[in-house]
């Protein structure tokens, strides 16, 4: 076989990302805050961005400090990103049978229970010490210890044992992105009252994701953030809570047109025949479906072409689309179904609106068929 033929460009739907402008986000939320640590949330490919170039990118301006969710992400970013003078923190709950693999890749688990950690140190061997950072739970249910005796016992045990190293302690809100104000403020005081009872310097704590970050950077103290949402631009409040700042949209959604025709009157498109033309109407076929994680409930929306403004006709299909077109126009004209064409723009946010979720559940299901652009 030929490894040297180009497939990429065989593939006339995909996604662009704006790496400088993840950059960008990430110094407007610094400079916002004031903080001065950042630990970068790059899980799930980077919330569907490419994990691996958007560390580097992060990497140059001067980030060294990522977390993801599961080992297997962990592994990818020590196996393709060259230098490895950078942290990685694992998010999510693992198995304590795991730790040779963490120690093999330098990754630092949350543990959130002490026996965890007892497990742990018997399978460390002599010599190696465990990043860990300690997990608390002050009201996300999810994972962490859950009380100030909790706390104590799991900080005394670190410090006690030379085959464990504290590297943070946090935790994670549940309404940061939301106007429920009591709730997070009963979450930062047991936090606080937990981790200042267990007498743990405020040197290892970082507690503001990115709803946090944005509405209350000064209610807490946010030395080091841990965001993710910011970076790629999206509110995480939307479309309750509006942005105090501007942050750069880092992601676009393109594709070419494959097929064009013209529809007679009382002619249909795709499966239900659920779009029949009244009129005489050109359309256009684009190579891109519901396998790529443009969603079969975004029948109806818009698309640009030409810097105007079409809509998807008939059903999504698992691979293909119709669009209307107000005019013939020729095969592999581009067709922009999230960002900017000349006036008119298409953001991640109104997408996710449209499909009644979030952005991050949107950039998150584009699927691997979607090649990711970098520039
Ligand atoms: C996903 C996640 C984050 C990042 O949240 P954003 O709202 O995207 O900033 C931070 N901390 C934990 C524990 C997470 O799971």
């Amino acid at each position: 076989m030929n490894k040297k033929i180009d497939i990429l460009r065989t593939r006339p739907s995909w996604i662009e990302i704006n790496l400088k402008n993840v950059q960008e986000n990430a110094q407007t939320i610094m400079q916002y805050t004031g903080a001065k640590k950042l630990i970068a949330v790059v899980k799930a490919n980077a919330y569907g961005h490419g994990a691996v170039a958007t560390v580097k990118a992060l990497y140059a301006i001067g980030v060294r400090d990522f977390a993801v969710a599961t080992i297997a992400e962990a592994a990818l970013l020590r196996q393709e990103v060259a230098y490895d003078d950078f942290q990685i923190l694992l998010l999510g709950v693992q198995d304590v049978s795991f730790v040779d693999i963490m120690l093999a890749y330098h990754l630092s688990p949350a543990v959130g229970n002490l026996s965890w950690l007892q497990e742990a140190v018997k399978s460390i061997p002599e010599g190696k010490v465990l990043d860990v950072q300690l997990a608390i739970d002050t009201g996300m249910g999810r994972m962490g210890a859950h009380s100030q005796s909790q706390v104590t016992a799991m900080y005394a045990f670190i410090q006690s044992s030379d085959k464990l190293r504290l590297r943070g302690v946090f935790t994670h809100f549940a309404t940061a992105d939301d106007s429920n104000q009591q709730y997070y403020d009963e979450q930062v005081a047991n936090f606080y009252n937990w981790v200042r009872g267990a007498n743990i310097p405020n040197k290892y704590w970082h507690l503001a994701n990115s709803g946090s970050a944005l509405w209350h950077s000064k209610e807490i103290d946010i030395q080091t953030l841990r965001v993710g949402s910011v970076l790629y631009g999206y509110n995480p409040g939307a479309p309750k809570l509006k942005m105090p700042i501007q942050l750069k949209n880092v992601l676009s959604l393109k594709s070419r047109i494959g097929f064009v025709h013209e529809l007679g009157v009382g002619e249909s498109v795709s499966y239900g025949a659920t779009y029949t033309a009244e009129k005489p109407q050109w359309v256009a076929t684009l190579p891109i479906g519901y396998a790529d994680g443009y969603l079969r409930r975004m029948a109806g929306m818009k698309v640009l072409v030409a810097g105007h403004v079409e809509h998807v006709i008939g059903r999504i299909t698992m691979d293909q689309i119709v669009i209307s077109l107000n005019k013939e126009y020729p095969v592999d004209t581009e067709v922009t179904l999230i960002g900017r064409d000349g006036q008119e723009e298409i953001t991640v946010e109104e997408f996710a609106e449209y499909a009644d979720t979030i952005p991050h559940e949107i950039s998150t299901t584009f699927s691997a068929r979607l090649p990711r652009i970098y520039d």
